[in-house]
């Protein structure tokens, strides 16, 4: 006898999948009429009848057509992932499909064969043979994505929120992919969803452009007891106009106004997360530079610290007030200094 459970009883009633028992029970009456051998009349066909009455069996009864379409589903899931199957070889689940596949073509009556097979299966299930004997334990990949911050986050250290996408084994069928074999509906038989996640991560103070910050266990999940994977994060720091990191020394390109220039400041600036004080002596031109030593970023052995080297630029501010510009105008006509007076000599 064929195997029954990959045949599509519903096709052979000629109804739906949902179909309710109401229909099935219209169906198959309608079908009695055509195909009963004691019907007179030439459609009576004794085969297609048996076929008739035992797709009928199996559907009307709750129990037999939950398990039937389980294991209908399996089949033909079965088809698809049979080379999978194969490579992974376990021996409980192969020797049963085979045994089940034996009982059914033996030359039983359909029902009891089919039965005993879907007993046979729902049986190993619950003895947690087959499918689960599958589980493996599988690590979780490890997570690298760019995160890109800026010069002062990366001087001074910062605490940001990053939002990654990683997967964890479907809570549905708990990573296996198939509930009662058939495919899991969640996960659409991957064994996996993808989760979004906000995770608060610390970036330390000093970081250097393409450093990876490890965050543990927050990769993807591993499945089945494997270990969870870390999330790297690999730090792009965005180019600033007022600083730049070389090697250890920290470049930092600090306009000042012209009163400053000539009369001098204290101008604090936020390095290395604590504030320092750059001093501007009197009479300082654009162009000129100041060291403040060791205080630039420390080396992996913290045995060497760079330096920050400020770069004075005199800066206009963008609008003057009226007040302004007429002390500029008393200065020009009291100045007496010539900054050319090189130039025209030359
Ligand atoms: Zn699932």
């Amino acid at each position: 006898m064929a195997n029954y459970y990959n045949k599509d009883l519903y096709k052979i009633l000629d109804i739906p999948i949902d179909a309710s028992n109401d229909d099935i029970k219209t169906a198959y009456r309608k079908l009695v009429h055509i195909y009963h051998p004691d019907v007179s009349g030439s459609n009576s066909d004794t085969n297609k009848f048996k076929e008739i009455q035992e797709a009928y069996e199996i559907l009307s009864s709750a129990s037999k057509r939950k398990k039937y379409d389980a294991l209908h589903g399996f089949f033909k899931e079965k088809i698809k992932k049979d080379l999978e199957f194969k490579e992974q070889k376990k021996d409980k689940y192969s020797s049963y499909i085979k045994k089940a596949k034996k009982n059914a073509s033996k030359s039983e009556p359909f029902s009891k064969s089919i039965n005993q097979a879907l007993d046979n299966l729902f049986m190993a299930q619950k003895q947690k043979v087959g499918y689960s004997d599958l589980k493996q334990p599988k690590n979780g990949e490890d997570i690298n994505i760019d995160l890109s911050i800026t010069m002062l986050e990366a001087m001074n250290g910062t605490n940001r929120k990053v939002n990654i996408l990683h997967t964890q084994p479907c809570p549905h069928c708990e990573g296996r992919k198939f509930i009662n074999e058939t495919q899991c509906p969640m996960c659409n038989g991957t064994g996996q969803l993808s989760l979004q996640k906000k995770i608060n991560v610390k970036i330390p103070k000093g970081i250097t452009q393409g450093a990876k910050v490890r965050v543990k266990k927050e990769g993807n999940k591993g499945i089945n007891g494997g270990k969870d994977g870390d999330l790297y994060l690999i730090i792009k720091i965005e180019k600033s106009p007022y600083f730049e990191i070389d090697d250890l020394n920290i470049i930092c390109n600090l306009p000042i106004t012209p009163f400053e220039a000539v009369l001098g400041a204290e101008i604090p600036i936020n390095i290395m997360n604590s504030k320092i004080t750059v001093k501007i002596p009197p009479m300082t031109s654009s162009g000129q530079k100041l060291k403040l030593a060791e205080l630039g970023l420390e080396n992996k052995q913290k045995t060497k610290k760079g330096d920050v080297i400020i770069n004075v630029s005199i800066k206009l501010p963008d609008k003057l007030s009226q007040s302004e510009k007429s002390l500029y105008e008393k200065l020009k006509t009291i100045s007496s200094s010539d900054v050319r007076s090189e130039m025209i000599n030359v």
